[in-house]
């Protein structure tokens, strides 16, 4: 068997534009969306996420501007900074670029941004939303990236045994509870695997919908996963490539030749999951702005 690519570029394309019709309906009531995102440090990974995130905001129409600090400063310059964020008008959503620096307390630092501004989903008010299933607020940005990959690619995890393999705050436990809510889109039977899971491989073949969030180069293998299995692979690893100018290359958390063989529907790395995260990123940021003037929220469907 060889597995169809779910193509996040594609997809992730697809929301864009519906954001930018978005985007013109704000206009026409004198709003326009903004980004403030907050990059601590020179760390090359984050600042091309950054410049990416900017780039993406330009092309919806949303208005992003760029906030550095230097990665020796304190929690307190940063937290002075989202304070004085959190009372900007121009801004609807703050965006700390993670990781931050070791000497940050990452939780803190989220905990002090305006849960109404919070562009990643990730304050504990909206984790709350969220657990109680509530719409009101925005979802983590990989986790609903996630969900919306399945639903373009109609792949519905209703009744499904959805294994995901980490169970990180940012994306495997609050993807967790997506995939198990009494929703439309969703309702699946989830197992959450982590480092402690004795035999992974005896979990992962179980999988219907395999979600691998690990952050360790083909952690998975084709073997390790059941024939006709939906494989989504989450991780963004830098390996040793001496045939690339740079050296470099990025692969997942599933080596994704034999992954090919036996799943039915699986995503790239680069060009799955990644684009769609940015996706989501736009889709909060323009939601709070909705919601700020008081309008019809954001909908993906
Ligand atoms: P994380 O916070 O480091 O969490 C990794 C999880 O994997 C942990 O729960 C850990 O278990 C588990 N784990 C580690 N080794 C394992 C093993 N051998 N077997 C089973 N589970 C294992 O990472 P994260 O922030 O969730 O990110 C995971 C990956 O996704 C990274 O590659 C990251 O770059 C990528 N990512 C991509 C996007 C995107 O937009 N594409 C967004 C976010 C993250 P313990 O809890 O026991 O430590």
């Amino acid at each position: 068997m060889s597995a169809t690519i779910i193509d996040g570029t594609a997809v992730a394309a697809t929301i864009r534009q519906q954001l930018t019709l978005e985007v013109g309906r704000l206009a026409r009531k004198n709003v326009q969306p903004g980004l403030a995102a907050i990059l601590v440090g020179d760390d090359p990974a984050s600042v091309s996420y950054v410049t990416a995130k900017a780039k993406a905001c330009a092309e919806v129409g949303i208005m992003s501007e760029t906030f550095t600090l230097p990665s020796d400063c304190t929690e307190a310059d940063l937290e002075l900074l989202i304070k004085k964020l959190n009372s900007d008008e121009r801004f609807h959503a703050i965006l700390p670029q993670l990781p931050l620096p070791a000497h940050f307390d990452a939780d803190k630092v989220i905990d002090s941004i305006n849960p109404e501004k919070d562009a990643d989903g990730l304050h504990p008010v909206n984790l709350g939303r969220l657990l109680r299933g509530e719409q009101n607020g925005p979802l983590p940005c990989t986790p609903h990236g996630v969900m919306q990959l399945l639903r373009y690619s109609n792949v519905d995890p209703s009744g499904k045994h959805v294994v995901i393999v980490g169970r990180s705050t940012l994306v495997g436990r609050p993807l967790s509870i997506l995939l198990s809510n009494k929703t439309k889109g969703s309702n699946g039977t989830v197992t959450i695997c982590h480092s402690a899971t004795a035999d992974l491989a005896s979990f992962t073949k179980l999988a219907d919908i395999l979600v691998v969030a690990v952050g360790k180069p083909f952690a998975v293998t084709g073997e390790m996963i059941r024939p006709g299995a939906v494989v989504i692979d989450v991780g963004v690893n830098r390996i040793d490539d001496a045939t690339r100018k740079r050296g470099w290359r990025l692969v997942g958390d599933v080596e994704f030749v034999s992954a090919c063989e036996v799943a039915s529907y699986i995503t790239k790395v680069p060009g799955g999951v990644g684009p769609m995260t940015i996706a989501m990123l736009l889709a909060n940021t323009v939601d709070a702005a909705a919601r700020r003037a008081g309008l019809e929220p954001v909908s993906l469907g």
